[in-house]
């Protein structure tokens, strides 16, 4: 079963109105990563256009990251009914979709946006290990090399920009998180 299909099979793709696989530069060299979509995004079929994407936008506007410049995807390529969090089973379901995109898009950063997209990463993409991986509170703001398809990226959590939106104090740690992430695209050696 290929990775479309293995997604399809979940009742999670068979109840959502749209299945929701990206938006952004799929040549860009940063790669955001958020959860799962909302009530917007299986509306539109595009991620991170609801509250949590217009912050985003917000955010990357005055640290001057453009849309052109980015790609952004997420764990389950479909709603989780009430917006309930990921299943395990969705996530080892949904995640080789996510796989062959970054194998595609051969991002030099990824920023992963909440606990799971972080777990999922540091865990080695192996979701059985997900629940003994550091939380964000503790990994923000952090680089580190993970190793994804044979290629070496580099892999800075972030806050969610659900989670930040009345928390002004989340807010400035984010800031300070994507100047660091600006920081680590601007050098010439990223390996
Ligand atoms: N939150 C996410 O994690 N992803 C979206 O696409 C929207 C909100």
């Amino acid at each position: 079963m290929d990775h479309i299909e293995l997604a399809k099979q979940t009742e999670i793709c068979k109840n959502c109105k749209n299945i929701v696989i990206g938006k952004g530069n799929p040549k860009a060299d940063i790669l955001f990563i958020g959860e799962s979509p909302g009530r917007n995004e299986d509306e539109q079929g595009i991620p991170f256009v609801g509250a949590a994407g217009k912050n985003l936008d917000s955010l990357l506007n005055k640290v001057g990251l453009s849309s052109n410049e980015i790609y952004i995807a997420n764990i389950l390529k479909c709603r989780p009914p009430e917006n309930r969090d990921p299943l395990p089973e969705e996530i080892k379901a949904h995640t080789p979709w996510l796989l062959k995109q970054i194998e595609e898009i051969q991002p030099k950063v990824i920023c992963s946006l909440g606990n799971y997209a972080t777990k999922f990463f540091l865990a080695d993409c192996n979701v059985d290990k997900m629940k003994d991986q550091d939380g964000i509170t503790k990994t923000h703001g952090k680089v580190r090399m993970i190793k994804i398809n044979g290629k070496e990226i580099k892999l800075i959590p972030l806050f969610h920009p659900a989670a930040i939106i009345y928390n002004r104090a989340l807010q400035t740690e984010w800031e300070k998180d994507i100047k660091i992430v600006k920081n680590e695209l601007s050098q010439k050696t990223l390996f």
